[in-house]
């Protein structure tokens, strides 16, 4: 896969892309990722690239035309997905990050200041994405997330990957607790199950421990869970049902 990153701040990316699974990604090309500063394409003697709203207001927009001279410049921008960092993108969530993961060729546009001239998302933009809901300082910190989130799914670019597929969010739900040594920390204890050596009860304790934490933490992860059929199997809905029952009826009376 290869990412361009277009931005006023490329320096913001040193630290986050030189360390762990990104850094080695790239090492072993899993992964090629492009800097571009904007400033390299803005206009004038000085280099340009924002301006005052029309209309009035406080701040300052990025003007179009050194988005659209970057990605221009960028071979093969054409096949590309270009998608803008914004507040107003859909959510990320895991789907869409494995959705995109799929793409041989990413483009990131970073916003900074008041934002971006609208033209930029309206002729430019395939794809627009916020990393939660409320507003950053500029699209970078989105970048970086975008990024590691996208890398670690990348054939190869983990150890195991094994781990990806009991992870939280995928397949709808939360990961059961992790426990390491020692055994017992300050008399708290690990649970019995996991040091009896019996992978099957280890693997059924695990999954329901995942369903109830879903269920407790995160109820609408587990609604859609319910709905998507095969990510709840009858006996986990069973098992949860039970459960849940339980719990409450053991809660006392308010
Ligand atoms: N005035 C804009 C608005 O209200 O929608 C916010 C501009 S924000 C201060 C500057 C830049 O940060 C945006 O252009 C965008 O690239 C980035 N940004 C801010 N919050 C973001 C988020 N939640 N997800 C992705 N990018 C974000």
């Amino acid at each position: 896969m290869r990412i361009d990153i277009l931005t006023l701040f490329p320096e913001m990316f040193a630290g986050p892309f030189a360390e762990s699974i990104v850094a080695r990604a790239v090492e072993q090309e899993i992964v090629q990722i492009e800097l571009h500063n904007l400033r390299d394409w803005g206009e004038g003697k000085r280099r340009n690239v924002d301006d005052a709203p029309f209309g009035g207001g406080a701040g300052m927009v990025m003007q179009p035309e050194p988005f659209f001279r970057a990605v221009e410049s960028i071979p093969d921008h054409e096949q590309a997905r270009t998608i803008l960092l914004t507040p107003q993108g859909r959510l990320l969530t895991q789907q869409i990050v494995d959705e995109l993961a799929t793409a041989p060729h990413l483009i990131l546009l970073c916003g900074h200041y008041e934002g971006v001239d609208e033209r930029v998302r309206e002729h430019l933009a395939d794809d627009e994405i916020s990393i939660g809901d409320y507003v950053l300082s500029g699209g970078e910190p989105a970048a970086i997330v975008l990024v590691d989130a996208l890398v670690r799914r990348l054939p190869g670019a983990l150890g195991s990957e094994t781990s990806l597929d009991e992870e939280s969010h995928t397949g709808g739900l939360l990961e059961y607790p992790q426990y390491t040594r020692p055994a017992e920390f300050r008399g708290w204890h690990v649970p019995d199950i996991l040091l009896s050596g019996h992978h099957k009860e280890v693997a059924g304790w695990r999954r329901r421990q995942s369903l109830l934490r879903t269920a407790q933490r995160r109820p609408d992860l587990l609604r859609q869970a319910l709905q998507d059929g095969d990510a709840v199997s009858e006996e986990d809905r069973r098992w949860l049902e039970e459960e849940l029952e339980t719990n409450l009826q053991d809660q006392p009376p308010s």
